[in-house]
């Protein structure tokens, strides 16, 4: 077993510790990154408020550091769980939600659900665009729709109205 020096207090220590016995400091590779990734857990909120909701609320992190599934609320929010009229994060829902699970009017993301427009791996919404889609307008590998661009020869010009700046 091999003794090196604390880059931190100077402390003899065992090249087989993880963090210095007497300073806490890292001593790793792995030990360090871990660190770095604690340190990221960070929660930042603005102090303008629109409708009681902070304009800007993040919650970053990984749960186990105390960010994680505490859910960002704002009028713009961003975390792992993010609830605002823009959302993004790995479960968003909002007026805009982009995530890895969107929902809402308009919903971006691996799964997304959206009231008017979901667009996604897998979309749900009156508009669906994605791998899988289901919806009144749907376009997709897998279209399921009352409207969709195999069953509709005007699909496409309904899409251009409904939206109707094309
Ligand atoms: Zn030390």
């Amino acid at each position: 077993m091999g003794l090196i020096s604390c880059p931190e207090c100077r402390h003899q220590v065992s090249d087989k510790a993880a963090t210095c016995p007497g300073c806490g400091h890292p001593l790793k590779p792995e030990e360090a990154q871990l660190r770095a990734y604690a340190w990221r857990a960070y929660e930042y909120k603005s102090k303008v408020t629109i409708f009681g909701l902070p304009l800007i609320h993040i919650v970053s992190g990984p749960s186990w550091a105390g960010g994680g599934l505490k859910p960002a609320k704002g009028i713009i929010a961003i975390g792992n769980v993010a609830i605002g009229v823009f959302a993004l994060g790995g479960v968003a829902l909002g007026g805009v939600a982009l995530g890895g699970i969107g929902m809402g009017i308009i919903g971006l993301g691996g799964l997304a659900l959206g009231l008017f427009v979901a667009l996604g791996g897998g979309a749900l919404g009156y508009i669906a665009i994605g791998g899988l889609a289901v919806g009144v307008y749907s376009v997709g590998g897998l279209s399921i729709g009352l409207h969709t661009i195999y069953n509709d020869p005007e699909f496409l010009e309904k899409i251009r109205h409904l939206f109707g700046f094309f």
